[in-house]
This record gives C-alpha cells, sequence and structure tokens, in this order.
C-alpha cells in the first residue's frame, strides 16, 4: 500500500474512453476476482471509473460469486468503490430530506429522490488511528476486547459531530487509554469499506505516558514498546499485527522504520 499517493483511479470517464469490464459484486460487497468474460455494461450497472485503462463497472449480483475479493486482500481502488456504491445502493436509503424512496441515477454516481428530487451521494464515515509515542519512542499497542489474545495495534475511533480530527485523537486517546497528547500529525488516509469509513491516521506523542491506563470496555490491553521488544514478542509469536494492507499496520511498520 502506497500512502498519500494520487489516485489511479479516474472517476468520470466519458463514453466510449476504451474497453469496458464488470465486475459481479455479492450482497455483501465482495468482489469477484476477475471481470466477467465478453460482459459489457447494462442498464443497472455502476459505473466504478477508468483504471489501468479499461472502464470498469460494477454489477450487483444475489449470489456471492464463487472466486472473489475485498479491500482487506486486495486494497486498491477499485475494489473499495465496487464494494462500497454496490453495498449503498443495495442498502435502498431513504431521501434525507423527506424520507421518500430514491432511485439510482448517473450510473450509480448518485441517488435522486422520486418524492421530492432531492440529491443522495455516498457518504464516508471519518475514522482516527492514532500512532501513539512517548518521549523516549516506545509505541503504544493496545488490544481491543473483540480481539484474540496477542492481536495488538494503535488505537482508533469514529470522529464525532463537531470535532476536528486532531480533537478525535485527543478524545479517543484519552477515553480508551488515559493518555493527553501533543504533536499531533497527519500521516495519511485509508479508505476502509467496512462498511463505509475512511481511516485518517495519525501520529502523537503522549505527554505523560505513566498515566496510561486502559478503558476495560474498548481496551483491555496497552502497553509501551521499544522496537527491540516488538521485535521479540513478533518472533516468540506472542502478539501479531494487524494485517499489511491496513493503515494501522502502516503506522507500526513506519515507526519500525
Ligand atoms: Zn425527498
Amino acid at each position: 500500500m502506497r500512502w498519500k499517493q494520487p489516485s489511479s483511479l479516474f472517476r468520470t470517464p466519458g463514453d466510449g474512453q476504451g474497453p469496458t469490464a464488470v465486475l459481479d459484486v455479492g450482497p455483501d460487497g465482495d468482489v469477484a476476482l476477475e471481470p466477467s468474460p465478453g460482459e459489457k455494461p447494462r442498464e443497472g450497472d455502476i459505473l466504478i471509473g477508468l483504471y489501468d485503462g479499461t472502464v470498469w463497472y460494477a454489477r450487483p449480483v444475489p449470489t456471492t460469486p464463487a472466486a472473489v475479493t475485498n479491500f482487506r486482500a486486495t486494497p486498491n481502488e477499485l475494489i473499495a468503490t465496487a464494494s462500497s456504491l454496490v453495498r449503498w445502493h443495495a442498502s435502498g436509503p431513504r431521501c434525507e430530506q423527506c424520507h421518500g424512496p430514491t432511485v439510482m441515477e448517473f450510473r450509480g454516481q448518485r441517488r435522486r429522490c422520486t418524492e421530492c428530487g432531492a440529491l443522495l451521494f455516498y457518504r464516508t464515515d471519518p475514522a482516527v488511528i492514532v500512532a501513539i509515542t512517548d518521549e523516549d519512542d516506545r509505541l503504544l499497542l493496545a488490544r481491543q476486547r473483540a480481539w484474540p489474545e496477542g492481536r495488538v495495534s494503535v488505537i482508533a475511533g469514529f470522529v464525532e459531530p463537531g470535532e476536528s480530527l486532531e480533537q478525535a485523537c485527543a478524545r479517543e486517546a484519552m477515553e480508551e487509554v488515559g493518555l493527553a497528547l501533543t504533536s499531533i500529525n497527519y500521516f495519511g488516509s485509508q479508505p476502509w469499506p467496512f462498511p463505509r469509513s475512511l481511516m485518517l491516521g495519525f501520529t502523537a506523542i503522549a505527554t505523560d505516558p505513566g498515566a496510561l491506563a486502559v478503558d476495560g470496555e474498548e481496551i483491555v490491553e496497552a502497553s509501551f514498546l521499544t522496537r527491540e521488544e516488538l521485535a521479540s514478542k513478533l518472533g516468540a509469536g506472542r502478539i501479531s499485527l494487524p494485517g499489511p494492507a491496513s493503515i494501522g499496520r502502516a503506522l507500526i511498520d513506519a515507526w519500525r522504520g
């Protein structure tokens, strides 16, 4: 995964721009590994964009195709966009103005209310993920309650109404591990279509690492580790890190150097 790179997906290709391909997408958002051979786009297909010289479409199908992938396994923009848009349309969102039914239009790039005509666009839920270090440059790794023993990552949480991203980092750190933050700096971002998040990565320094105290609700274990300690625990199989496609892993790897 590359970070802070410009998109290679051109989202609004005109008609007649070269070859097309159609990817089946199951109801749970898993995307067929390969485009359907010889299939041409038809009514109801969703335009994904121009990618690798081909105009790609997603076709919602009622049963999951035999060979599929998702963003965790194949972290590219084509997969994220296909999965996100198909599930959004399948959810049949109501109009935000009058709660009337909406229909897909403009090849799936938006929906329109059949009652009042208001337009709906896909939205993402911003979430912050923050790598916290102490004055000795040790990294805080924490285990969420829902995770198996030994699985750790940096902390994360959704942005709440009225918050800046930096405020969200500070609040999550205080709530989950009792730490106040300084030097909160942007790292990079990643779509996370499970179902529709945008992960915004930051680094930060804990002002008083001694105050570390897990909330016991969302986070059940947390500690600051040196690079040597992390390598040793990994080598012994005592802890595991998030998958290589995730921004959580990218934050950890950037710190490891
Ligand atoms: Zn309406």
